[in-house]
């Protein structure tokens, strides 16, 4: 069974490679290594899964061409669709680069999907879809009022599959994702984001000698201890549900939406206290004010992903945060052997 993972050269795509390889899938990763990583790329090449072949495309989903030459070239059972810019801020400074990256670039594989008669597809979709809470946690009949440009571009993308199922039957599965963390328990992939917004990062970078110290933004939300609430989901059982997913469609599955998170949350300050736990370190933090668009408390309800895809995710938030700090240290040596 052969999978097109765009974007898998990049954090949560890697991972699920590594899953589909050790499910016994083939694989081809289609990114054009803007945040995608060749390292990534040559890591996954190298792993030993017995049976299963991977094989990488470099190319641009913007360039109808780049996307034809992956069909052309293999035969593609089902699509899992990573590739996406996917920073929040930017997005607001920059709508322009995210539509078209984010909804052409998706308009284009579907496109191309659809000559070559692939129609079962899985795509990232995002808890920025919901925008700002109405109530919690969030479940999948919340409404969908995106708050920012990045969150708008997914939910077009819902929806012209939506209108793409009715008019050509093509399936897709869309997980929304919460907050993704944590690393490869045999520390093959992680994180690698430049520059890094997010969280788990950035606060263990800043236990390195030459990190900045770690900025926390908002102490006076509504929330348990005024920082603000998220819902923290492991990055190896994100790749478990879109094996879920990828297997509910190969079996016939009508299409289908999901959240993805732990239905907990954890503050700003908890998952501080985390690191500091784990690291054994005291970490240098600076007391900022609130960041634009953050809303307060951000929890999944899982529920439906359990009913459904038979879906529990097993990870605690400190598995995510070890698994977290040995790539950072990791990354931190590879990136220290890049300038020497
Ligand atoms: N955050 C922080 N310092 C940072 C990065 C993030 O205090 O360097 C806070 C951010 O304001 C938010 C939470 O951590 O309340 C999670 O942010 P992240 O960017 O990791 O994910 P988001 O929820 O925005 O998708």
């Amino acid at each position: 069974m052969n999978i097109l993972v765009t974007g898998g050269a990049g954090y949560i795509g890697s991972h699920n490679v590594i899953a589909l390889l050790e499910a016994g899938y083939n694989v081809i990763i289609f990114d054009n290594l803007e945040l995608g990583h060749i390292e990534t790329v040559n890591t996954l090449k190298s792993l030993n899964t017995k049976g299963s072949v991977i094989d990488f495309i470099e190319g641009n989903l913007l360039l109808l061409q780049d996307v034809e030459s992956v069909f052309s070239k293999h035969h593609i059972d089902a699509i899992i669709h990573f590739a996406a810019y996917s920073q929040v801020a930017e997005s607001v400074k920059e709508p322009l680069k995210y539509y078209y990256n984010n909804v052409l670039g998706t308009m284009n594989l579907l496109s191309t999907a659809i000559d070559y008669d692939v129609k079962k597809i899985v795509f990232s979709s995002t808890a920025a879809t919901y925008g700002e809470p109405v109530y919690t946690p969030i479940d999948e009949k919340h409404p969908q009022n995106p708050i920012n440009t990045y969150g708008r571009t997914k939910l077009m993308i819902e929806n012209i599959m939506d209108d793409y199922d009715k008019a050509y039957g093509i399936k897709s599965v869309r997980l929304r994702y919460f907050n993704v963390a944590g690393a490869d328990s045999q520390n093959r992939v992680g994180e690698w984001h430049n520059p890094e917004t997010h969280l788990i990062p950035n606060i263990l970078k800043s236990t390195f000698n030459n990190g900045k110290v770690f900025q926390m933004f908002g102490t006076d939300y509504d929330t348990k201890d005024g920082t603000c609430v998220r819902d923290y989901i492991n990055v190896e059982d994100l790749a478990q549900a879109h094996l879920l997913a990828l297997k509910y469609l190969l079996n016939g599955g009508e299409t289908n939406y999901f959240n993805l998170g732990t239905n907990e949350g954890s503050s700003v300050k908890e998952v501080f206290d985390v690191c500091e736990k784990v690291t054994g370190k005291k970490i240098p933090v600076e007391r900022k004010p609130r960041r634009a668009g953050d809303p307060a408390t951000l929890i999944a309800d899982n529920k439906k992903a359990k009913e459904v895809l038979g879906w529990t995710p097993k990870k605690t938030l400190q598995d995510s945060i070890k698994t977290a700090y040995a790539w950072e240290v990791e990354l931190s040596k590879r990136l220290s052997n890049q300038v020497k």
